[in-house]
């Protein structure tokens, strides 16, 4: 019953964990009555089924209240149903290559670009990345520049993501820019799709990728556009994800546009108690692009730790002046990953006690 649920509204609360094939045909066939569709939206703990369509015909409403073997109907007030925090999917959790979010700071760590005419670099970053006890692989295969005659990124990286995963045993997150990325990168075998700041405010994409991961367990590393104002937009898109049934989704604050000459963008990993306030999604701070400069990533990422970020993306290399897109400006040599990861673990297990 999945489908595209282009306006979500009230959600189906089921006693049991979830719903026998025969409750779901009933409550179906009273929702279909009102012009409505079901979507089933699996979480960790319990399925939940949103009705899409108009939630306003009181009489479907209680007719649904009416079945035994509903709890509630819950008509939360919110742009994002899904991922507000008093949605249902509040005790959601995402797991990744077996650590789950929130029980240890998730981090994932690897090149900006992969550069196809030199693997030996990314599988030696790879490594260093294992070693310095990140907890997944990142590696960009296509590229989105501001300059259309800088490398665009080559789809032979995405061989080399996946024999370096192979050969640490790292899961691996890599940008997907359109649907034919998508396909590719879910083929091979990418466990987390990266939705670029250029394209966190692409609803098409947005809905591409809710489609394509809906049966599937993988996860989407969503970054903050520069664009986006109110948290409420953030949220929204990955809402647009969740929609169509699978709420894998992880917010990402990047940096947004720089107010003052210096970083790349203005770093914005103070909005992570922001976000908690309003959704239950994991947030895993990019200090990287943040700052944008090797230099300044060491302080940016005990800044989002402080903040009560649950991970960070930070890009690494193995010679930095070797590699190309961002790396050369930003990536972190394997030593200082290694030492900024020991202190984000440190002052993460701080900020728990
Ligand atoms: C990246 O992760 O390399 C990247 C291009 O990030 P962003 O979309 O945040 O600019
Ligand atoms: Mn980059």
């Amino acid at each position: 019953m999945r489908g595209i649920a282009h306006f979500t509204s009230a959600m189906i609360l089921p006693k049991a964990t979830r719903l026998t094939l025969e409750q779901l045909t009933e409550v179906t066939g009273i929702v279909t009555e009102f012009g409505c569709k079901i979507q089933q939206i699996v979480g960790a703990v319990r399925t939940i089924y949103a009705i899409v369509g108009d939630e306003r015909e009181e009489l479907m409403i209680n007719r649904l209240e009416g079945l035994d073997y509903v709890d509630r109907i819950d008509r939360i007030q919110s742009p994002f149903k899904l991922m507000d925090k008093r949605s249902d999917l509040a005790s959601h959790r995402i797991t990744i290559g077996g650590v789950t979010l929130g029980e240890e700071l998730f981090v994932i760590a690897g090149a900006c670009t992969i550069d196809p005419k030199n693997p030996n670099y990314f599988y030696e970053t790879a490594a260093a990345v294992k070693e310095s006890g990140a907890n997944a692989l990142r590696g960009g295969v296509w590229k989105p520049r501001t300059n259309p005659y800088s490398f665009q990124g080559d789809v032979k990286s995405l061989d080399i993501l996946m024999e370096a995963s192979r050969r640490t045993g790292l899961p691996v997150d890599t940008e997907v820019m359109e649907e034919a990325h998508i396909t590719l990168a879910l083929d091979a075998g990418v466990h987390t799709l990266q939705i670029g700041a250029r394209n966190a405010l692409n609803y098409s994409l947005l809905r591409a990728v809710g489609k394509a991961i809906a049966e599937r367990d993988t996860v989407v590393l969503l970054k903050r556009s520069i664009h986006m104002g109110p948290l409420s937009e953030f949220i929204s898109a990955a809402e647009y994800i969740a929609a169509f049934g699978n709420p894998n989704v992880i917010l990402c604050p990047r940096g947004t546009t720089p107010t003052l000459d210096g970083y790349r963008n203005h770093p914005d990993e103070s909005i992570t108690p922001l976000l908690k306030e309003k959704t239950w999604a994991p947030v895993v701070v990019d200090p990287s692009h943040s700052v944008g400069k090797a230099t300044y990533v060491q302080a940016a990422a005990l800044a989002a730790v402080a903040y009560g970020a649950d991970g960070l993306c930070i890009e690494a290399h193995v010679e930095p002046t070797k590699g190309i897109g961002d790396d050369p400006k930003q990536a972190l040599t394997p030593e200082v990953l290694r030492k900024t990861i020991a202190q984000a673990r440190q002052l993460w297990e701080i900020r728990r006690k």
